[in-house]
């Protein structure tokens, strides 16, 4: 426990400064952690290592063209990479970039090339205990308003396949293409972030279309992008990420951009290694007993904790479990972060780190003053292959205690904040020296450890 504690005053709070030694179960993010499959490994042995032209990138090209059906392929160092090629080629000075919702390297790659994110989940997406079954769904009736005054500013439509920030929510095939219809009416490029498509079909699937083969409904997905791309450290299971479209013209105006901030063509910033393993991954998209196990372990957790009154987001969603921490914390205020305040105190409680997903992840707006988003989170992520039953049976034990005596937990106050994706880097304090009022009681139940 005086490890703990010490460790997190260390981090400021934040656990993004912890060291990894110090947590217990890491459920800090799905990303660049997710185990590999065998199939990968092998991949990553006879990975042809070439600057240019490697028959390991000719290999991926032809996995993204049969799982996901694109003709060109942009390999990248990571998702967000992606997200500055897209935003530098299609968003000017004063554009919109509708969305589902933002997440958040996408708004600050947006911004920094001048543009305007506008969100328009539908409402129910913004009530943390709505049943809604694709709560990641973007507002159909709002983007045809919003497009018939404004198509000619808006640079593209990004819809967010699985959305990650309001708690792992999926998108439904009816309204991806009922989105592509509305692009389509106004000449709006679609773009698709398909990071966590695997997530989304599994939703899809069991909600929606019960009798396609997984494969089939992520390329009927896939098939709606203009633009398609992937943080490959998600669903891909590698350190990486891609570009994908059939679209020559988009293809010729970002490949350009390539050798200048990734790499060349044929590697994009990538190792070949694992740009093997991606080949291998995306292959592995649509095996059906590889896809959803954490979704059933993530769906688990929810219910026990809410049966507990624990409150979570429901329905459960993909990625993680997501504590709904305005309800938790009902008594810290929203300018002392109580999502942040919950993430630092679970950690205290139990050595699992998660990740604040609330206005501390939210930068300030360009005046100064906080931008409140409607959820305030804490994320308790699953990476894939990592994680059993039993690790879910402490996370659930731990996090009850806590609620049993969250009337401790006062809030947090920042001691260093960084002007961009705050959440990284900043640092903060504990209002009152409560983490020590926690670490006492905690003591008194289950002794130093
Ligand atoms: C992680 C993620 C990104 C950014 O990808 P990185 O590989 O971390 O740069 C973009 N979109 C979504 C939905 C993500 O989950």
């Amino acid at each position: 426990m005086e490890e703990r504690l010490l460790a997190i005053r260390e981090a400021g709070f934040n656990t993004f400064l912890l060291k990894a030694d110090d947590v217990f179960l890491d459920m800090l993010t799905d990303s660049g952690v997710n185990a590999m499959t065998v199939e990968q490994l092998a991949g990553m042995v006879s990975a042809q290592d070439a600057y240019a032209g490697s028959n390991t990138y000719e290999e991926l090209a032809r996995a993204v063209e049969e799982v996901l059906g694109f003709k060109y392929t942009l390999p990248v160092h990571q998702g967000r990479a992606a997200e500055h090629l897209i935003a530098r080629t299609l968003v000017r000075q004063g554009s919109f970039v509708v969305t589902n919702f933002h997440f958040t390297t996408t708004r600050a790659h947006v911004e920094l090339a001048g543009g305007v994110l506008v969100e328009l989940p539908i409402p129910e997406a913004l009530d943390a205990s709505s049943e809604h079954p694709f709560k990641g769904n973007m507002d159909t009736v709002r983007l045809e308003e919003f497009l018939a005054r404004n198509h000619e500013r808006t640079a593209f439509v990004r819809v967010e396949a699985l959305a990650n920030l309001l708690g792992g929510q999926p998108v439904s095939m009816e309204n991806i293409k009922l989105v592509k219809e509305i692009c389509e009416r106004y000449g709006v490029p679609l773009v698709i972030d398909g990071s966590m498509i695997d997530w989304n079909s599994y939703f899809v699937k069991e909600r929606e279309l019960g009798s396609w083969p997984l494969g089939k409904i992520i390329k009927e997905f896939a098939s709606h992008a203009d633009v398609f791309y992937m943080s490959a450290r998600k669903a891909g299971s590698v350190r990486g990420g891609l570009l994908a479209t059939n679209n020559r013209e988009l293809y010729e105006k970002i490949a350009v951009l390539l050798p200048v901030f990734e790499g060349f063509l044929s590697y994009g910033g990538m190792s070949v290694k694992e740009i093997a393993a991606l080949a291998m991954g995306l292959r592995q998209l649509t095996e059906e007993e590889l896809i959803g196990s954490e979704i059933e372990l993530i769906r688990y957790g929810v219910r026990e904790l809410d049966k507990a009154g624990v409150p979570v987001v429901k329905p459960p969603g993909g990625l993680g479990i997501h504590v709904d921490a305005l309800k938790f914390l009902e008594n810290v205020p929203r300018n002392r972060y109580p999502a942040g305040a919950l993430t630092a105190a679970f950690y205290i409680a139990s050595g699992i780190r998660g990740m604040e997903r609330g206005a501390i992840s939210n930068d300030r707006l360009p005046d100064g003053r906080e931008e409140y988003p409607a959820l305030e989170l804490m994320r308790l992520a699953f990476p894939r292959k990592t994680y059993l039953r039993s690790h879910v049976e402490y996370l659930v034990d731990r996090l009850v205690w806590l609620y049993e005596n969250r009337d401790v937990v006062k809030g947090l106050e920042w001691v260093y904040e960084p002007p961009v994706l705050r959440f990284f880097l900043g640092r903060l304090r504990d209002v009152g020296n409560w983490s020590q009022t926690l670490a006492d009681k905690y003591r008194r139940e289950f002794g130093e450890r």
